[in-house]
């Protein structure tokens, strides 16, 4: 296994934050690797909304003018997986299975695993007419068929926003009932709230034409959203970091200080890994805030 010289950052994962973090540490002259397994959450879906400027950019030729404005700078694209990473004291080592790394300081934005349930007709639909975010498709959705399912002790109040993208919408409380309150405001406004789960989506290629239910109910729906539960990817659970609840995500999203330091030395977390806010905008900024923060403290330790 061969090593390469040490680098100043090393950024693993080669999504919206991560990227963004290797241009701020790039043009601040620092020796970057970003290593990428390629597969950031939106890959799938047909465009990047709530991105001033580049509105409905396909998330693939972000990424490749991402590169491109990367290019003058000294940011290697490594695609590869990082399984393993640790520190000797001074320094992280990277373990990529083929090759070593050594940086002297790492930020993860390996982005979430999104734990999808195993229905017939899911990934299929799924970015298309399936959806978990509102202000993301919400627009592309609207006027349609609409059904909410999985948003927890979020749900009545995911439906009153819901609401403003259609009019025809149905809300599944799964078996647990919504509070009387809740379920006689949703249903002044219009809006149906029944029991039960889905079982299997009935789709015309990406379309979602039907939602089948456990108790046998076919619905004629045409855009779904749905609360997905997350965990770590397999390296961040790996290392054990401290950690902040979060109802959908089973490890918890990664706890940082101000400046993005995780709670292992050197080590930096941004992007999806360590907020709710899941977005590409969030991201993007907090990735450029690490890679601010991580020259400033490197300029401490020339
Ligand atoms: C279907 C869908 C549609 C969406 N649409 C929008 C939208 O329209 N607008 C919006 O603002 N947000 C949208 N989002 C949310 C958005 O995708 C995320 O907020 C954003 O991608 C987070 O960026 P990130 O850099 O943290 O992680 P990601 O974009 O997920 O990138 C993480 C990268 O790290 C890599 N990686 C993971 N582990 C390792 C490892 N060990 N070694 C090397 N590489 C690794 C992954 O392969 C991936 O390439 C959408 C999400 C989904 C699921």
């Amino acid at each position: 296994m061969s090593t390469a010289p040490l680098l100043d950052l090393l950024v693993v994962g080669g999504g919206p934050a991560g990227l963004s973090a290797a241009l701020y540490a790039g043009r601040a002259r620092r020796r970057v690797a970003v290593v990428d397994a390629g597969s950031p959450r939106h890959a799938v879906a047909e465009g990047v909304h709530n991105l001033i400027g580049l509105e409905g950019i396909a998330p693939a030729e972000l990424r490749r003018r991402a590169w491109s404005d990367l290019a003058p700078f000294d940011v290697t694209h490594v695609e590869g997986r990082v399984e393993a990473l640790k520190h000797d004291g001074r320094h992280w080592h990277a373990d990529l299975g083929d090759r070593a790394l050594v940086a002297r300081a790492v930020l993860l934005a390996t982005g979430v695993v999104d734990l999808l349930p195993d229905w017939p007709g899911l990934r299929a639909t799924w970015g298309h007419s399936v959806h978990v975010c509102p202000f993301c498709h919400g627009w592309e959705m609207r006027d349609r068929a609409l059904v909410a399912y999985g948003q927890g002790d979020h749900l009545a109040h995911f439906a009153r926003m819901l609401r403003s993208w259609s009019a025809d919408l149905v809300v599944l409380t799964g078996d647990t009932p919504l509070p009387a309150e809740d379920r006689a405001d949703l249903e002044a406004l219009g809006i149906v709230v029944r029991a039960g789960h889905p079982v299997a989506l009935a789709h015309d290629g990406p379309a979602l034409t039907k939602v089948h239910l456990d108790d046998g109910t076919l619905l004629a729906r045409t855009g779904m959203f749905l609360g997905v539960h997350q965990r770590q990817t397999p390296l961040v659970r790996s290392l054990g970091l401290e950690s902040v609840p979060d109802p959908f995500n089973e490890d918890g999203h990664v706890k940082t200080d101000d400046m993005g330091r995780t709670s292992l030395p050197m080590l930096w977390a941004a992007g999806d890994l360590c907020t709710r806010m899941q977005q590409v905008s969030q991201a993007i900024a907090s990735g450029g805030g690490r890679g601010a923060m991580i020259h400033s403290i490197l300029a401490m330790d020339p």
